[in-house]
Formats: C-alpha cells, structure tokens, sequence
C-alpha cells in the first residue's frame, strides 16, 4: 500500500518536497478492526492548516505523519461484527490506498441512497458547513441578497442554492467565466469574476440593495470589495480565509482593522466565525433530512472534480489553493 507523509512545513504553496511518498505493508486488522482500501479522497482547503505549526483550531501534522483527510472506502477484511467485507464507509483515513482503523471510526454509506462521493461533498462536511453556517449565522430572509465567494466549490454553491430555498437573492463570486456560467446554471441570481479588472462595479452591480449576508469563504481584496456593500445588520458568517492561507507574513501597507471594526459598530454588523463541528448537535439531523431531499428535487446542484491516482494529490492540492478546480475536488485512489 501507499502513504503520502509530510515531510517538512511548507513555505507558502506546498510542493512536492515537502512529501514523501512511501510503500508500506499494513497488519492484518486486529480485534474489532477493518481493513479499509481507499476509493475516493477528499481534498479540502484546511489540510493547508495541518501543514502548518500556527496555532489552529486543531493541532498540526508531526513530520512523518500520513496527511489526513476524509475517504469513501471499501472494507477488504473485517475483524469487527460492526462491518463486512464489501461495506462501503465514510472514514478519515488521509492520503494512502489501504488503512487499519477501529469500526466505530467509520461511518456505513448505502450506495442506493446516493452517489457514494457525494458523501464527501454536498452531503457531507462541505455541505454542512454551507447549511450550518448560512442557516445559523448568516440567517437569510426572504428578498436579502447573500453573497458568497469560492462559489463554485462545495461549501459556496450550496450557500448560495441554499440561499435562494429561502427567498434570498444569491450572488456568487467566482475566478474565472467558466465557474461564473456554472453558477449561473445553478440558478444564482448572478456571477462575478474576482478576477475582471471590472470586479467592483461588477459587485455594485450585482448587488442594487446592497448585502445583507456576506459568507466569507476568501477573505483578501474580495472581503474588502463586499464589506464596502454591506447594509445596516448585515451577518457575516466567517468559514474560511483560503486567500490567505498560503501567506509567509502579515499583509504591508495601511492598518485597515480600525476602518472594519468602525464599520462593524456604525453598520451594526454581526461577524462569528465558525467551526462546522461546533453545529453538529443542533444541526446535523435537519442537514441530514433536508440536504439529500434539496439534492434529490435538483434545488441544489453539485459538481465534481475527480482526479485519478494518489500520484496526483499534491499537484491537485494545490490546485485547489490557486482555485483550478470546478467543484469538489476528489481523488479516485482506487476502483469504484
Ligand atoms: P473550494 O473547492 O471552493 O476551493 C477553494 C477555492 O477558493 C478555489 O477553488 C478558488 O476558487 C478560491 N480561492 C483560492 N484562492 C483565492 C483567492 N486568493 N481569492 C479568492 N478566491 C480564492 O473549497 P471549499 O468549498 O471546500 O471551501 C471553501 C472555504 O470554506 C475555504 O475557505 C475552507 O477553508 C472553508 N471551510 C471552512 C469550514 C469550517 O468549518 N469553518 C469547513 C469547510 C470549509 P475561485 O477560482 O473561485 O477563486
């Protein structure tokens, strides 16, 4: 079997020298074991946090440590009443082809419910963050307009699909015209390209009424161009910084912290950020009744980015940091 290690910390976008990858033989699984081989792996962006020793809401890799990450896998042998040979689980195994883990590590999927990598995207950890944060923080109202960005990944196209279940208006901001056209497609009542020397009057465009709920996937000079459309109340649910998170230093140039926080106090604004986890009591039955349903009657839409090969998760990886992929981004390690 193969393991990709991290090998060093990466300085800003990680390489391929800061892996190794490496061939191992695993042990037979041991009382109420499974021996799980990897079909599909989630690639996400906070993996790029587990590369860092900054202080996080979860501790860094060690040196040597297989990088983690989400897997749909398929049991090969059993030493657990819990699973049997041929059970298809949800796990977080990390980037390798075969795993031992403890059964009640993992989750049975029933492959007649739903596509089984759906398990990794829009009805799992990215979908959920989307549901739990938007329904919970950012709290759209019928005729708001919710802008997202990093809108055709996971977590932004259901913001905004979700948005638009609850008479919001939903505008997505995306890198490139392909993604925009998707999101259109998705039903988002517009797409703008972060990238167009035209981004800002594009967003003021886009959004006549102003912002009531900003979803902030990015952070960076799309944060700054939205705050600058906030209204009075708006909710800013804050998910994820994935401009910054290859950053080696603080940013150069004026202090914009005190502006912001004028702003927050003269617009009564709501900024939480969050950690998908922390909604799981309150919210993770409803997601779990209301996601597939939305899926099922194509109120939310998904796609997909499958890589093929372990070979090719770092390059994948970052990838996902420089924003080429469409969707969810997954690799097939192994046969379906
Ligand atoms: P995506 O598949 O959307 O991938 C990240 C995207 O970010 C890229 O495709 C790219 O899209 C965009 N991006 C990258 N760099 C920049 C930049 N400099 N400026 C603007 N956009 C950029 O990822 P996910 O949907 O999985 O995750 C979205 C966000 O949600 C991330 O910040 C992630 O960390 C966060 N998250 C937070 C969780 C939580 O519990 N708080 C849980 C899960 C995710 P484009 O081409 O459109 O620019």
């Amino acid at each position: 079997s193969q393991q990709i290690r991290l090998s060093s910390y990466p300085e800003g976008m990680p390489t391929h020298d800061d892996f190794e990858t490496v061939a191992v033989e695993l042990p037979d699984p041991g009382e109420g074991e499974v021996l799980l081989r990897t079909i599909y792996l989630s690639l996400d962006p906070y993996m790029r946090g587990r590369m860092s020793t900054a202080k996080s809401y979860a501790a860094p890799l060690e040196l040597g440590d297989v990088v983690v990450g989400q897997t749909v896998c398929e049991v090969v042998a059993s030493a657990s009443d819990r699973r049997s040979v041929g059970d298809i689980v949800l796990a977080y195994t990390g980037w390798q082809t075969h795993a031992v883990v403890d059964a009640r590590h993992t989750r049975r999927l029933d492959p007649a419910d739903a596509p089984i990598s759906t398990a990794l995207g829009v009805l799992g950890m990215p979908g959920f963050t989307a549901y739990a944060g938007l329904l919970e923080i950012g709290r759209p109202q019928p005729g708001e307009t919710v802008v997202v960005a990093a809108a055709a990944g996971p977590v932004g196209s259901a913001v905004g699909q979700i948005a638009r279940i609850k008479g919001a208006r939903a505008v997505g901001i995306a890198g490139g015209p392909e993604k925009c056209e998707l999101l259109r497609r998705f039903g988002f009542d517009a797409a703008i390209d972060h990238r167009s020397p035209s981004f800002a009057d594009d967003l003021a465009a886009a959004t006549p009424d102003g912002v009531d709920v900003y979803f902030e996937n990015v952070g960076g000079p799309v944060a700054a161009a939205v705050v600058k459309r906030l209204n009075k109340f708006a909710r800013i649910p804050v998910c994820g910084l994935v401009a910054d998170y290859n950053a080696t230093a603080a940013p150069t140039g004026i202090d914009r912290l005190p502006g912001f926080m004028r702003r927050v106090l003269s617009s009564s604004l709501t900024v939480r950020g969050f950690i998908q986890d922390e909604f799981r009591p309150t919210h993770e039955a409803a997601f779990h009744e209301e996601m597939p349903r939305w899926v099922r009657d194509g109120a939310v839409q998904y796609v997909e980015d499958v890589v093929d090969g372990l070979e090719n998760a770092i390059d994948a990886f970052q990838g996902l940091l420089t924003g080429k992929n469409l969707g969810k981004l997954l690799v097939r390690v192994g046969e379906v």
